[in-house]
């Protein structure tokens, strides 16, 4: 007998993903997981967690904290696997045929999201034990579990008739086929804009293998004989600090600045609609504004919140960045009467040629003095890692013999101070073709105690690969995300929870990036930079003149980043504060921009927003992403500039305060609410003032 049905079930049998792993930390065996496995794994993990919900849902017991909430807790499990592994190689290691995969699985894990969270009969039995919560006798995080289970039921609308909720579903349909259709149109958009030159000499400035790049990429547009520059999706554009044609750089950034506002790649229609869709979905869930039901479930709690630290920062960073212009145009108006030409006012495509040479004239170093002492192994293992065992006393050790998903990852076993396992590391630094830019922290593996599982995490960073033989040489930047990252790593790694949804970084937006921020302080610490910022020939100390050099430019230029950051921020909250029926249409988006950055104090010219509306991924390209919260990049950065301060002023890099970090931060997750785990670290609410002084914003 070899029917459909026998085959499906042979291949069951041998899927890997439908089993637990047996392997240490049950790491996914990656040496036996195939793309043809997820399509399977995934249906059966979708059907299986509906069968756990019906059993739950319809009970005939009456609702307990372990027949509902607990058992909730429970569910997924095939599903939760299948998905960590998938994700995560689609953001690491991709292919076709797992891309394919993806944009088809979109639609049915939102409805499969839904039909849990709208389910009557589940609702009512969390509404009635969550009616009774005080007299269940629960431990606080299982109060907690019960509380957070019932807001994220009602967020999702699971108090809403069944009118309402049939708009709901069909209002959340729209939004993920509309964000979609955004974020097609900004990658169609930026390919688009690419710019094309007719001369080499336009490109004066640029190295010869970018000039190489940019005639490669001519090619292979068909345009053989000129040179083509592609564009990344920000305002600003890399070459912008080299080249030296100033027609050249007006053309490049008014490519990058003009996508999207009108032509065959618009996403001011698509804005209009997304902008008012959310709007009305707010009201339709009980918020007046978009930004009201975004920052409820943050730290921030409301939009007001969110406006006032804002409006705290503009104006110094603003007139920071007007000290920054004022230096380039004394420079232009110089080198205009040395060389006897025309001086011209500093434009917004000038200021990253004349930032660098600013940098270059006050600092005097360039990177390549630099690199020949961040070879990253020493980054990793007697920098990052040093750092966390001087804190934390934690030990590891590399496993060559556990199966990875590319030959450049490692995976390195952590173990506590007491020698007691604590979880796996998984280290994937080099750049691919197919892995996505930036860098990130995620997991395969949850920390839970109710699960029993430990915690299996990796960082993935975009380090160019050096050709076979050559060293690995870091960039400072680059030396500084690996201990960021690392700092997520940690906050997964050190999860000491009981239940899976509060594990490690399952924590608000604008709290995510406290763990990570803080720890990038260690990078600089003098006493872990002397033990990994060797010179890779010769072992000898990176030289303290150099590295003060490094620290002070890393300074520099601070107010144009915080200027870009803000203004987009402020963008994002003003779009999102709209309530019902005061939305723009796509004709007046352009004139709510600008209306918007006046009245936000950020209007000034040569420093645009770091995303225009039309091309705000963040914000526009998925149902919620970032949405009314770009703002938590730095709202995240006052807790980690405070909790440096607090470092420094407690005696630095000691195991008896990483100890108290790990205890009162790290481990906790989500069990906790996000700034009550801080104030009880910190001692009091978090102050603003070490982030100004840090990014040069103090004012008298
Ligand atoms: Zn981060």
């Amino acid at each position: 007998m070899n029917s459909p049905a026998s085959a499906g079930g042979a291949q069951a049998a041998t899927n890997p993903l439908l089993t637990v792993s047996t392997l240490p930390y049950e790491l996914p065996p990656f040496d036996e997981i195939t793309n043809a496995h997820f399509a399977p794994a995934f249906e059966a993990g979708m059907a299986e967690e509906q069968r756990e919900i019906a059993a739950i849902a319809n009970n005939a017991s009456p609702a307990t904290f372990d027949n509902t909430i607990v058992a909730l807790e429970r569910c997924g499990q095939l599903l939760n696997r299948a998905r960590a592994v998938f994700f995560n190689l689609t953001s690491s290691n991709t292919n076709p045929d797992l891309e394919k995969l993806r944009s088809e699985l979109a639609p049915k894990l939102s409805a499969h999201s839904d039909s849990i969270y709208l389910n009557p009969a589940l609702f009512a039995r969390v509404s009635a034990l969550h009616e009774k919560r005080a007299s269940l006798g629960l431990d606080p995080e299982s109060l907690r579990l019960l509380d957070r289970t019932y807001t994220l039921f009602v967020r999702a609308g699971a108090r809403l008739s069944d009118n309402d909720k049939v708009t709901l579903r069909r209002m959340n349909e729209q939004l993920s086929t509309l964000t979609t259709q955004f974020s097609q149109t900004v990658l169609k958009g930026v390919n688009a804009a690419a710019v094309v030159f007719d001369k080499a000499s336009d490109l004066d400035g640029l190295s010869e293998q970018q000039i190489a790049v940019a005639a490669e990429a001519a090619r292979s547009r068909k345009l053989e004989g000129k040179w083509v520059i592609a564009l990344l999706n920000t305002t600003g554009q890399p070459p912008l600090s080299q080249l030296k044609n100033r027609a050249s750089r007006e053309r490049i950034y008014k490519a990058s600045l003009d996508r999207g506002w009108g032509g065959e790649f618009d996403t001011t229609k698509l804005i209009a609609q997304i902008v008012a869709l959310r709007a009305d979905r707010a009201v339709l869930l009980g918020y007046p504004t978009h930004a009201a039901y975004v920052t409820e479930d943050e730290t921030a709690l409301t939009p007001d919140a969110v406006n006032k630290m804002l409006a705290q920062l503009a104006p110094p960073a603003v007139a920071n960045a007007k000290q920054e212009a004022a230096a380039m145009q004394a420079l232009i108006d110089a080198q205009a009467k040395t060389n006897g030409t025309q001086a011209f006012k500093l434009a917004p495509w000038d200021w990253d040629f004349y930032a660098e040479q600013v940098r270059a004239a006050k600092y005097a170093y360039d990177e390549s003095q630099v690199r020949p002492y961040f070879e990253m192994n020493r980054v990793l293992v007697d920098g990052v890692l040093f750092a966390a065992h001087e804190l934390y006393g934690i030990t590891f050790k590399e496993r060559k013999d556990l199966p990875v998903y590319q030959e450049d990852v490692r995976v390195f076993e952590l173990w506590n101070a007491d020698g007691s396992p604590l979880g796996l590391f998984l280290v994937d630094w080099y750049a691919r073709d197919n892995k996505r830019g930036g860098a990130w922290m995620n997991s395969f593996v949850e920390q839970s105690r109710l699960l029993g599982k430990r915690p299996v995490v990796v960082n993935n960073l975009n380090i160019p690969k050096p050709p076979k033989g050559q060293p690995t040489l870091l960039t400072f930047d680059e030396v500084t995300t690996a201990f960021h990252e690392f700092g997520h790593a940690v906050h997964g790694l050190f999860s000491n929870v009981k239940y899976p949804q509060f594990s490690g970084t399952s924590v608000p937006r604008d709290f995510v990036e406290f763990p990570s921020q803080y720890n990038e302080m260690w990078a600089t610490e003098p006493r872990v930079l002397a033990n990994y910022a060797k010179h890779y020939q010769t072992g000898a100390a990176m030289p303290g003149e150099l590295m003060d050099k490094v620290l002070a430019a890393s300074k520099f230029n601070q107010g144009f980043a915080t200027t870009e950051y803000l203004a987009a921020a402020l963008l994002d909250q003003a779009w999102h504060q709209l309530p019902t029926g005061k939305t723009p249409s796509a004709t007046d988006a352009a004139a709510f921009e600008a209306n918007a950055l006046k009245q936000a104090g950020v209007d000034f010219a040569p420093v645009p927003p770091r995303y225009r509306s039309t091309y705000f991924s963040h914000v526009f390209a998925s149902p919620i992403g970032y949405s009314a919260g770009y703002y938590a990049y730095i709202w995240s950065d006052v807790l980690a500039r405070d909790t440096q301060h607090w470092f420094k002023a407690h005696g630095g890099l000691k195991r008896e305060n990483g100890d108290l970090l790990r205890q009162k931060v790290l481990s906790q997750g989500f069990s906790v609410d996000s700034l009550t785990i801080f104030k009880d670290f910190y001692g009091k609410a978090p102050d603003i003032g070490p982030l100004l002084e840090s990014r040069g914003l103090v004012t008298e």
